[in-house]
C-alpha cells in the first residue's frame, strides 16, 4: 500500500535520560533514516522530530530515543488493525523460529493454562490449543482482540486485566514494543503458579549484524519498536525478586525456514522458576 499525502503528525517528544532497563547512563548510537509517512500499526503517520537509537552504557540495551509516548501508542495500537499490519496466513509455525516452537512444544501440555501476551488475533493460541492448553491472550488492538475472541479464546485488553495464574506465559515479538520491561515482567512473575515459565522471544541488539548497522538494524523498526533488551538486562530484571529464583537460559540463534530474514536475530529467552 503506498503512504498517503498525508499522514497524520504525531508527537515523538519520549525522551530518556537513564536506561529504561536498569536505570544507568546512556549515549547515542545514531539517528534513524525514515521516510517521511510511516506505518504505525494500520496508521499512516509523520514523526515531529527524528528518533534515534541510543544504547546503556552498562547493561548493553538499546532504545529509541524520540519516541512515540506510551499513551499515544496505545491508542493507536488500540484502534489499529493489528491483524492486518501483522498478518499471517502461514501457520504459526512458520513465523516463529525453531526454538520458540520447541519450547511451546516442551512446555505445553493438556490442561496447561497459557497466557500469550500480545496475542494478536490468536495463531499461537490456536497452536497451544491444538497442544491442549486452556488458552488466554492479551492484545490491545480492539480489532485483532474481536478475532481472537471469534476463535474461540479468552482476551484481554491489557495484562493486568489477565486473571492468573498460569503455568505458561509467552510473549513472541512483543517485549520490543513495551515501554517498561521491567514492570511487565514483574507483572509476569506475579502472575506465573509455581514452576511456570515465560517464554519470550525478541531481537538480539548483541548479535554482529545489529553491531554493524547500529541505528539501521532492520529489527530497530520505529516507531513501534521502543526497547531492545539484552539478555543480561531481561536476566537481572526484577522478575526474580518478586517470584523468587527465576533465571534465564540463553539458546543460540536460528533463523526459521519460511523467515530468513530473522537469521541472527532473533533469541528465544525462556525464564523458568527453578
Ligand atoms: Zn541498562
Amino acid at each position: 500500500m503506498p503512504p498517503p499525502p498525508d499522514p497524520t503528525p504525531v508527537d515523538n517528544s519520549l525522551r530518556r535520560e537513564a536506561c529504561p532497563l536498569c536505570g544507568a547512563t546512556v549515549s547515542a548510537v545514531g539517528v534513524m533514516q525514515l521516510p517521511p509517512a510511516i506505518q504505525f500499526s494500520t496508521h499512516w503517520i509523520s514523526l515531529r522530530r527524528p528518533p534515534e537509537l541510543w544504547r546503556c552504557e552498562k547493561c548493553g540495551s538499546a532504545f529509541t530515543q524520540n519516541a512515540i509516548p506510551e499513551e499515544v501508542a496505545l491508542g493507536l495500537y488500540g484502534k489499529g488493525d493489528g491483524g492486518a499490519r501483522w498478518s499471517s496466513h502461514a501457520p504459526f509455525e512458520a513465523t516463529k523460529t525453531r526454538e520458540a516452537i520447541d519450547a511451546l512444544r516442551r512446555l505445553v501440555r493438556h490442561g496447561v493454562r497459557l497466557l500469550d501476551v500480545g496475542c494478536n488475533t490468536g495463531e499461537l493460541l490456536d497452536h497451544a490449543r491444538f497442544l491442549g492448553a486452556a488458552t488466554t491472550g492479551v492484545e490491545p488492538s480492539d480489532a485483532s482482540r474481536a478475532a481472537a475472541v471469534a476463535r474461540g479464546h479468552r482476551v484481554e485488553r491489557s495484562l493486568s486485566e489477565a486473571t492468573g495464574p498460569f503455568d505458561v506465559i509467552t510473549a513472541f515479538d512483543v517485549l520490543e514494543h513495551v515501554y517498561d520491561v521491567p514492570a511487565m515482567l514483574a507483572e509476569v512473575a506475579a502472575k506465573l503458579s509455581p514452576g511456570g515459565r515465560f517464554v519470550a522471544l525478541t531481537g538480539d541488539i548483541t548479535c554482529a549484524e545489529a553491531k554493524r548497522a547500529g541505528a539501521g538494524w532492520w529489527y530497530v523498526q520505529c516507531p513501534e519498536h521502543v526497547v531492545f533488551p539484552t539478555l543480561a538486562a531481561l536476566g537481572a530484571a526484577r522478575l526474580h525478586r518478586r517470584a523468587g529464583g527465576h533465571h534465564l537460559r540463553r539458546r543460540g540463534p536460528r533463523a526459521p525456514a519460511a523467515a530468513p530474514r530473522l537469521a541472527h536475530a532473533l533469541r528465544p529467552l525462556p525464564l523458568r522458576r527453578p
